[in-house]
C-alpha cells in the first residue's frame, strides 16, 4: 500500500515528569514495558501504522519531556498536532492538579478551542497508593470537554483501547 492510502494522524503526549508518558508510547508502539527510570530530555518521535475496518492511520507520536516544559515542546510541534493526550499519575495529586493548573492554559494558549484532548489517568495498576478518585477525574475531564481514560503502561490495560479511541476521535478531524 502506497502512504499517499494513509491518513496522517499527530498526537502529542503531554504531562508531569514521571507520569508515563513515555511507557505508554513506548507500550503502545512496542507492546512493551521497560521498568527503568529514564527520563526523556526532549521531545521524540515515534509512530506506528494502524489498520481499522474503515481506513489506515500512520500515527505520530510526540513523546514530550514534563520538566523542562516550555524548551521540550515548541508551540509548533502542537499547533501541528490533531490533539494531544494529557497525561496524570493516579498516585500523584500534583499531577492531576497540574493538568488544570499548568498543561490546559498552556495548550489553550497555542490552539484553538476545538483542539481535541483526552485525559488519561495512569499507573492504576498501583491501585493501594491511588489520590484521584476516577469520578471526580471524569466530572473534570466532562467539564472541560476531554474523553477519559485510565491505563496501567505497567500491566497494558486499556493502553490499545486509549490510543484507537483517539485516532477516531481525531481521524475525523483530518
Ligand atoms: P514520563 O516522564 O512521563 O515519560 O514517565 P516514564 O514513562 O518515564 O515513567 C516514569 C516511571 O513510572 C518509570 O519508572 C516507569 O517504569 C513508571 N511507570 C510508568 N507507567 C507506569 C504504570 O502504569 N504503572 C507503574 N506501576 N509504573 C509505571
Ligand atoms: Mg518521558
Amino acid at each position: 500500500m502506497q502512504s499517499s492510502t494513509y491518513k496522517i494522524l499527530k498526537v502529542c503526549v503531554l504531562g508531569d515528569l514521571g507520569v508515563g508518558k513515555t511507557s505508554l508510547t513506548t507500550r503502545f508502539v512496542t507492546e512493551n514495558f521497560v521498568d527503568k527510570y529514564k527520563p526523556t530530555y526532549q521531545a521524540c518521535h515515534f509512530h506506528k501504522y494502524l489498520h481499522t475496518p474503515d481506513s489506515s492511520v500512520y500515527i505520530q507520536i510526540w513523546d514530550t519531556s514534563g520538566t523542562e516544559r516550555f524548551r521540550s515542546l515548541s508551540p509548533h510541534i502542537l499547533r501541528d498536532s490533531n490533539g494531544a493526550l494529557l497525561v496524570y499519575d493516579v498516585t500523584n495529586l500534583a499531577s492531576f492538579v497540574n493538568i488544570d493548573k499548568y498543561w490546559i492554559k498552556w495548550i489553550r494558549d497555542i490552539v484553538p478551542d476545538e483542539f481535541r484532548l483526552v485525559l488519561v489517568g495512569n499507573k492504576i495498576d498501583k491501585s493501594a497508593s491511588r489520590q484521584i478518585d476516577s469520578k471526580m477525574a471524569k466530572r473534570f475531564a466532562a467539564d472541560n470537554s476531554m474523553l477519559y481514560y485510565e491505563t496501567s503502561a505497567k500491566t497494558g490495560e486499556s493502553v490499545d483501547v486509549v490510543f484507537l479511541d483517539v485516532v477516531n476521535l481525531l481521524a475525523d478531524t483530518i
